[in-house]
């Protein structure tokens, strides 16, 4: 498989090279030249597969030979090592629980599955590889994690201050060794702006292997096809498909849903769920995109004004305006009705939901009214836990601790501080 720019002003590569790059060298977003469609049969016999075997169908066409098979099938067992269980709320709404991993947030699968690509290519290439993300809450944590203590990779990890819970800022500044922390003066998109920056500096690209992280590449980005056909495992109403709700910033989870569809996976209709930033619900009302800044929100994964794979989302659709709204409708959800979805939901049905998860259903519950034949099933893309703070005075109770929380909570933070300076980050790199 090859992956083109969407730009277009670069030349095609092959699945190794994507990775290591993360984006091409005029700057646009990977993507693969052509989309497998798996056979029928796999659909029909899905109940047989193990979830590993999901997976490996799913991903081998987009890979190949490029890694080997015994070394693919091992990263894929690394990388989705825990349970993507389909819960019922209520008569049509189920949450897939995507928050079993070691961060406890969806991000794990994508950034295991990344951090174990490169650590194959940067094995056999004897090459040292530095890894620069921004992150808006949990991209950090699960990359941090991802790829803690993996050789030849150093790991560099920009977030705004004060603008992420403080268990997402353990999970992110604790771990020390080949992972670092930059807390940032400003907002997840003056983060982005940094680390575009640093990629588009020729200098420092060459004292530097630069890659990156975000869900830009494609190796994050491909491996979150595979919960949706876990999700579709566990559906017992096969003859109606689900309508998937995705609770969304960057939109690179929603982008693979997408992707998931055209390679046959039956689908409904795709809800985007938003937050205050709106530039996609927007988009799809009156056929305008206009990239915003970000505003702060109590789902702050999704505080994004200017999604990055709003170009992938396009392409998709081969840019045709009418076909993505056909299959894709969008919400934009306030903050008041989040904490009062968290509260209702938790007094009719006992199911806590976390505020990204709330966006989720009450822009999937929205949708189904209009809709009244179909189910769906909500992306529950965190654990409530990981939002305590925002969740416990809503439900007034307190959430159970994971163990692997509790460790966080007595580690010391340790992070540098910079401005919204992009000679601050570069000078911190080349120390
Ligand atoms: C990152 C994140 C999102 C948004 O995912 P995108 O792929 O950027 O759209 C939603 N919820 C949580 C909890 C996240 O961490």
């Amino acid at each position: 498989m090859l992956y083109y720019s969407l730009n277009r002003q670069s030349p095609k590569v092959s699945f190794k090279e994507a990775t290591i790059k993360g984006q091409a060298s005029d700057k646009g977003l990977y993507f693969p030249e052509n989309i497998p469609v798996l056979p029928k049969m796999f659909f029909d016999n899905i109940g047989s597969y193990s979830k590993e075997e999901i997976a490996f169908n799913i991903i081998y066409p987009y890979i190949e030979n490029e890694i080997p098979r015994n070394e693919l099938e091992e990263i894929i067992l690394e990388a989705i090592n825990f349970d993507f269980p389909l819960v019922k709320i209520n008569q049509n709404i189920f949450s897939l629980e995507l928050f079993h991993g070691p961060t406890l947030a969806f991000k794990d699968v994508g950034a295991r599955f990344m951090s174990r690509c490169l650590r194959y290519f940067v094995k056999e290439h004897d090459k040292h590889v530095t890894v620069l993300v921004a992150t808006s809450g949990d991209t950090g944590g699960a990359v941090a994690n991802g790829f803690y203590d993996v050789e030849g990779v150093t790991v560099v990890i920009l977030y705004p201050s004060g603008k992420v819970s403080n268990i997402q800022e353990l999970q992110l500044t604790t771990l020390g060794k080949n992972i670092s922390a930059l807390e940032v003066n400003g907002t997840f998109d003056d983060c982005q702006q940094l680390v575009k920056e640093a990629f588009a500096d020729a200098g420092l690209n060459k004292e530097l292997f630069l890659t990156s992280a975000n869900s830009i590449n494609i190796a994050r980005w491909l491996p979150q096809q595979f919960y949706y056909f876990f999700a579709y495992q566990q559906w017992n109403d096969k003859d109606n498909p689900p309508v998937f709700c995705v609770p969304s910033g960057n939109f690179g989870n929603l982008c693979a849903g997408l992707l998931a569809h055209r390679s046959g996976l039956p689908v409904q209709h795709f809800v985007a769920a938003c937050n205050a930033n709106n530039a996609i619900p927007e988009y799809l009302s009156n056929g305008n995109f206009y990239p915003k800044k970000a505003v702060a929100t109590l789902s702050n994964a999704m505080d994004v004004g200017n999604p990055s794979n709003f170009v992938r989302m396009l392409e998709l659709f081969n840019r045709e305006f009418g076909s993505l709204k056909n299959a894709l409708t969008s919400y934009s959800i306030s903050d008041p009705e989040t904490i009062k979805t968290i509260s209702d939901v938790h007094a009719e049905t006992g199911y806590l939901l976390d505020p990204h998860g709330s966006v989720g259903y009450l822009s999937l519950k929205k949708y189904l009214q209009a809709h009244k034949k179909q189910k769906g099933i909500v992306l529950e893309t965190a654990h409530p836990v990981k939002f305590h703070d925002v969740v416990e005075p809503i439900i007034d109770a307190q959430v159970p601790v994971p163990v692997s929380i509790k460790n966080l909570l007595g580690k010391e933070k340790k992070s540098q501080k910079i401005n919204m300076d992009y000679n601050s980050l570069k000078e911190y790199l080349l120390s």
